[in-house]
């Protein structure tokens, strides 16, 4: 008899999403991302964190003082990171699991690859113009919005 406990897709998908979240340098927020074909396979994984060459030693992670030298002109989400990051094929009907709803920079970005829905974790700036931007744009371009529901489920690993 086969296991009957084994993960779920969208267990699987969004314990790797917020696995790439550990990856992250900002001392405020760990965003992860994983998109995956309409066939269940992984085609990228992301997470928040400064441009390529832009050592994270030299670089701002402050939320407050001159734009400059905050964190935000110069961070990449981890979204755009999954989007860029893809090494082959298109993202076409493809689904993204993120640990927070998208940003309207990035809901452009997944807009424009062709993700057709979009499955987060956290919403907690909803109240925020950015997010309701990014819903409008969601839902005028078609791309399905859904909260996953956790299952409380502990995935352990030693490393
Ligand atoms: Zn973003």
């Amino acid at each position: 008899m086969k296991r009957t406990d084994y993960l779920s897709w969208d267990e699987y998908f969004m314990g790797i999403a917020l696995l790439s979240a550990g990856r992250s340098k900002d001392n405020n927020t760990q965003v992860g991302a994983c998109i995956v074909s309409d066939e269940n396979k992984i085609l990228s994984v992301g997470y928040n964190g400064m441009p390529t060459g832009c050592n994270d030693d030299d670089m701002p992670w402050e939320r407050e003082g001159a734009f400059l030298d905050t964190k935000y002109p110069y961070v990449c989400h981890a979204e755009l990171n999954a989007i860029l990051n893809r090494s082959t094929g298109s993202l076409k009907n493809a689904r993204i699991y993120v640990s927070l709803f998208p940003c309207n920079e990035c809901a452009k970005a997944i807009i424009q690859t062709g993700i057709k829905e979009v499955v987060y974790w956290d919403d907690k700036y909803a109240d925020t113009d950015g997010v309701k931007a990014s819903k409008l744009m969601f839902r005028l371009s078609g791309v399905a919005i859904r909260q996953y529901q956790p299952t409380g489920r502990e995935i352990k690993l030693k490393v």
